[in-house]
């Protein structure tokens, strides 16, 4: 059978948490690199994360899927200053970023050389540790 990447993930949880709803769905599916990234999180970045690897010809049913649940994941956050949806978990680096550091980050990873990963609302340009956490879809533990 062969297998394409649907997404790849940078934490195990996450991808753990994802296989889990594809395997409910009834997607053949699994996880590359995932023994390589617990095993060793330094070179998750160096091999290009976890890859939720899923059967090609259930490829469009998959990327359905995975649509529906990045909604729902999205519409279960609020930026704390405008309400809006539209944000996302960045890597804040765009002050500082300079030659040195995006070559550490490529080696060694962003937690590696400490640099702090915000939210960020691109409708009011906000930058806060934590999002408003709606409680109508509570994306990680339902079961
Ligand atoms: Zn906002």
């Amino acid at each position: 059978m062969d297998f394409v990447i649907l997404e790849t993930f940078d934490n195990y949880i996450e991808a753990n948490l994802m296989l889990g709803r594809f395997e409910e769905a009834g997607i053949n599916c699994w996880l590359k690199d995932e023994q390589t990234a617990t095993i060793n999180p330094v070179l998750t970045n160096a091999i290009g994360g976890i890859k939720l690897m899923v059967a090609k010809y259930e490829i469009n049913e998959a990327t359905e899927i995975l649509n529906t649940l990045k909604e729902i994941k999205r519409k279960s956050f609020a930026c704390p200053y405008c309400g809006s949806h539209n944000i996302e978990y960045i890597t804040s680096n765009r002050k500082t970023a300079n030659l040195v550091t995006s070559l550490l980050t490529w080696m060694l990873g962003n937690y590696a050389i400490g640099l702090k990963q915000v939210w960020h609302c691109f409708n009011c340009n906000e930058e806060f540790k934590e999002p408003v956490q709606l409680n109508n879809e509570d994306f990680y533990t339902e079961e």
